[in-house]
């Protein structure tokens, strides 16, 4: 069993609990339950590390890249497991050990800046950026380690330590790039337990961290939120999409859908960030929506490992019931079934890619995020509308306008309540640019500078000219 690092060492454990593989559907590793002395004790070993840590910028920066360089040596282990845990094709997990280094490098190569404010006979006032002290990090399954760094590097750069719990589903990859960053940094400075979603709970509540990066569902985040304010902890919430990408009437059917679908249906559905309601003019709409199934149909569901693959399992028991559920209960209610629309008969959590026509607003599959390979096409008169029926909702993460004219594009696009509106794209995420959700998709933003400055506390320095 691969173990937490606490404080730079091995910790053991008595409690373990099952991680299943879902291309399988069978149990393939068990990980360790952390007790509460433990999170104590990361928590403890944490405060410890960061007094130091948080002294030396030059010293951070090349430990980040020295880390980037030992995740990059050990890329195809850590995308062995994220594989086995989450049965993502080859190349889809090959994706997330690069990210992590890409992070590294990035907020290693960033300074936090002193801003002077006033500088005159009265008095000299700058801008400082303290780090939290200990950052309390929580993930979900579908990006394991990707999601992770997203928090890690960031905070590290700023001069905080790290305590960080991935999912129960998925915890195998971050166990493992935990004894990996322990061989690297100093003890203490990134200590990982797992558990289950009381361990996240004892995180939010326990008294040493000052900050909370949560990345979760809705659910999870407002619980998160409630149990901060106890202590006024601050928080960064990055909670669910259900984003729209309005096509419009002028768009080319067959580039449109071959960038779509894939964005769509990138890790078989699960992430927060894709396309997730379609809106196609009504003119178009047949067209549209034969196009999609085509696509739909010429991808290969099936072993993760096999090369010819495509699109692998849904990653979870719980995630492929409730995406069955969600299909079953739209064709009940009287969506056209254009692709897939069935469960994979053999072992494991497969999903056929699934395309709906001719489905409601009110259908459950467009009111919620379905996390899953099916994929809604809703029918539009008016540009308005259109517009009018996509924001129609709690979530507010990023949406996506697609034509053959940029400009009209974009001048649609800036209606869409969201954090991220693209145009003729969705989904692209790079490490510069800040990403959060509007309304109920989040609070706060990760990536970029104002990500870094979130895992800092402002501080004006006045000194007086007497
Ligand atoms: P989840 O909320 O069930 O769990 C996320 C993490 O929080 C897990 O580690 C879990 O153990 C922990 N947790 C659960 N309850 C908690 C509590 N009360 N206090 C503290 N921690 C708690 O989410 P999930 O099912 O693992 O992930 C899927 C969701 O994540 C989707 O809604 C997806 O859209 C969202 N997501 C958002 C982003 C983003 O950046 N906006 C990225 C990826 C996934």
């Amino acid at each position: 069993m691969l173990t937490m690092t606490i404080d730079g060492k091995a910790a053991e454990t008595v409690a373990a609990f099952d991680v299943v593989n879902p291309a399988t559907g069978e149990v393939a590793d068990t990980a360790p339950e952390c007790t509460a002395d433990q999170l104590d004790a990361a928590m403890t070993s944490a405060q410890r590390a960061q007094r130091e840590w948080r002294t030396d910028a030059a010293a951070r920066s090349s430990a980040m890249l020295a880390l980037a360089e030992a995740i990059t040596t050990h890329a195809d282990e850590l995308s062995t497991l994220l594989q086995l845990e989450t049965g993502k094709p080859t190349g889809v997990a090959a994706v997330e050990p690069g990210i992590c280094a890409a992070w590294l490098q990035y907020y290693a190569s960033l300074e936090l800046s002193r801003e002077v404010l006033q500088d005159d006979d009265t008095a000299l006032i700058e801008l400082v950026h303290r780090p939290h002290g200990v950052v309390a990090a929580i993930t979900p399954w579908n990006f394991p380690i990707a999601l992770g760094m997203w928090k890690i590097a960031p905070a590290l750069r700023a001069g905080n330590a790290v305590v960080i719990k991935p999912s129960p589903f998925t915890p195998l990859a971050v166990l493992r790039l935990g004894q990996i960053m322990g061989d690297v940094l100093p003890p203490g400075v990134v200590n990982t337990v797992t558990g289950g979603d009381e361990l996240g709970a004892a995180m939010v509540a326990h008294p040493v961290p000052r900050k909370v990066s949560f990345t979760g569902s809705i659910a999870g985040g407002k619980k998160v939120a409630l149990s901060a304010a106890a202590d006024l902890k601050r928080v960064t919430l990055e909670l669910g999409g259900n984003d729209a990408a309005i096509i419009l009437d002028d768009a080319d059917v067959a580039s449109t859908v071959a960038r779509l679908l894939p964005a769509a249906f990138f890790n078989s559905g699960q992430a927060c960030a894709l396309p997730k309601r379609i809106f196609a003019p009504a003119n178009r709409y047949e067209e549209f929506v034969d196009a999609f199934a085509a696509a739909a149909n010429g991808m290969q569901v099936g072993d993760p490992i096999a090369e010819t693959t495509h699109l692998g399992p849904l990653s979870t028991k719980p995630q492929f019931e409730r995406v069955g559920e969600l299909v079953d209960e739209a064709i009940a209610g009287g969506a056209r079934v254009a692709a897939g629309g069935h469960r994979v008969d053999r072992a494991g959590y497969f999903f056929e890619p699934t395309v709906l026509a001719d489905i409601a607003d009110s259908a459950r599959i467009v009111e919620e995020e379905q996390f899953g390979l099916a994929l809604p096409i809703l029918r539009y008169d008016s540009v308005d509308e259109a517009v009018r029926r996509a924001n129609d909702t709690e979530y507010g993460l990023c949406g996506s306008v697609w034509s053959s004219d940029a400009d009209r594009a974009t001048t649609v696009v800036e209606q869409l309540e969201v954090g991220t509106a693209y145009v003729n794209t969705h989904a692209v995420l790079p490490p510069n640019v800040q990403f959060g959700g509007a309304k109920a998709s989040g609070l706060g933003v990760e990536n970029g500078v104002p990500g870094l400055l979130s895992f800092t506390e402002a501080q004006v320095v006045h000194r007086a000219r007497v």
